[in-house]
């Protein structure tokens, strides 16, 4: 796992009576050069106190020598609670003081979700393509540093879930057992990077065991990582694809700060592609900073020379106006031409979910990186993705995909080897408003 220095260890009191949780627990305790002793134990009684105290201890006054600052952030062990007896927060925070953080309370007893559904109508609404899937996670907050993303630049705590047999057993097998028609599942986290705590943390073992238990079922990392030395022992590797949030090495240095860069994530790939593990592509977001074109056509040209990837996502930031942006990112770090362009549509997009960037300044960026893939691959899959039905319409031709039924990266269908598992029931991405 990543050598992180959390500012604070904390772990859920009830984990003591649960022998698997507690070892694992101590696993990664261990890795991290750290003792038990170190622990906070957190009950509903003294929660708020230790919520306080993350609130305060990131970012860090001092970072230690060697160390980045997004890898200080403080740690909890916790369990998702998927019972019927949830802890009540209104009940633990009736007496805490006004400013007490909820969401740090939420994620030090569990209180998140474990699986979410990206809905058909939710994307219709938002005007963005995608796939309907069932996804998981167990764990919120991350130990890199994106600057455009909430948890990367603001993120006080990692809280990782670590009742990870029950998650399995109450969540991941009903939902396969129940969509037949999903063949592939995300294990994506919210505002996190799950592999960055193997091996010690061990879930990607159980998840894959638990796939194995199914036929044709597969799980998917989606990841910005480079750990991944560890997927070589797992016994089920063969139910895993591994997709990169890919960059160019001059984004990862100025805007993904504690992130590996573009080449490392790309010798990762090619590790994991030697094993025989499938390896897919999403530059998503694509920021474009000053150079962008001579940048990431440097990555473009180093991944087919070090990889034979399975498909080739494509994402210019969004989700945020023209004002969250230059919140979150210096705008002297980007394309002034674009900026000059967001700044002129920032009233029409403001309410647009793929803005802020207007859709010429998509699109252009859009082709300039279709281009650029085949020069060096005629075959590979491309798809744009979460991007308007408009800019499908748009580009679909040159992308020689079809926007209602196209191969991506971590859809429910899109098969290692590169399938798409259509059925009767489902075969439509949401640029559809019906399944089938
Ligand atoms: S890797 Fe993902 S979750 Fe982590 S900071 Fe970057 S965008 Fe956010």
């Amino acid at each position: 796992m990543y050598r992180l220095t959390p500012a604070g260890l904390y772990m859920l009191a009830e984990i003591e009576s649960d022998a698997t949780a507690l070892e694992r627990v101590e696993r990664m305790v261990t890795a991290l050069g750290r003792d038990m002793d170190e622990v906070v134990r957190v009950r509903p009684d003294n929660v708020v106190e230790a919520a306080t105290e993350i609130q305060g201890n990131w970012p860090p006054a001092e970072v230690p020598e060697g160390q980045l600052k997004e890898r200080t952030r403080s740690l909890a062990f916790t369990r998702l609670q998927l019972g019927d007896e949830k802890p009540d927060l209104d009940e633990v925070l009736q007496d805490a003081p006004e400013d007490t953080p909820r969401d740090l309370v939420a994620n030090l007893l569990g209180c998140f979700r474990a699986t979410q559904r990206r809905l058909r109508e939710d994307d219709q609404t938002r005007n963005h393509v995608c796939w309907c899937a069932h996804e998981f996670g167990t764990m919120v907050g991350c130990p890199h540093g994106c600057q455009y993303c909430g948890a990367g630049k603001n993120g006080k705590l990692i809280s990782v879930a670590v009742n990870v047999e029950e998650f399995i057993e109450g969540v991941v097998e009903p939902t396969l057992r129940e969509n037949p028609w999903q063949k592939c599942f995300r294990m994506i986290g919210w505002g996190s990077d799950q592999i960055t705590f193997e091996p010690e943390y061990g879930l990607f073992d159980a998840l894959t065991r638990s796939m194995s238990r199914f036929e044709d079922r597969y799980a998917i990392i989606h990841t910005a990582s480079d750990n991944v030395r560890w997927i070589a022992d797992l016994p089920h590797r063969d139910r895993l694809i591994c997709v990169w949030s890919l960059t160019c090495n001059a984004v990862a240095g100025q805007i993904e700060p504690a992130a590996p860069s573009g080449t490392e994530r790309i010798e990762a790939a090619q590790f994991c592609q030697r094993i025989g593990v499938p390896v897919r592509y999403k530059f998503k977001p694509i920021v474009p900073i000053r150079n962008w074109r001579e940048e990431y056509a440097q990555t473009v040209e180093e991944l087919f020379r070090e990889t034979q990837p399975e498909s080739i996502g494509l994402c210019v930031l969004m989700w945020m106006t023209a004002e969250q942006l230059k919140q979150r990112i210096d705008p002297a770090l980007l394309d002034p031409e674009y900026v000059a362009a967001m700044e002129e549509a920032a009233d029409d997009m403001k309410e647009v979910h793929t803005g802020p960037f207007p859709p010429a300044v998509r699109a252009e960026v859009y082709r300039f990186f279709i281009e650029e893939v085949r020069r060096w691959s005629k075959e590979v899959p491309i798809y744009l993705s979460t991007e308007s039905r408009e800019l499908w319409d748009e580009l679909g031709p040159q992308i020689g995909q079809d926007k209602r039924a196209f191969v991506c990266g971590c859809g429910p269908l899109a098969l290692p080897g590169g399938g798409l598992a259509v059925s009767r029931s489902f075969k439509y991405s949401t640029y559809e408003a019906k399944d089938a």
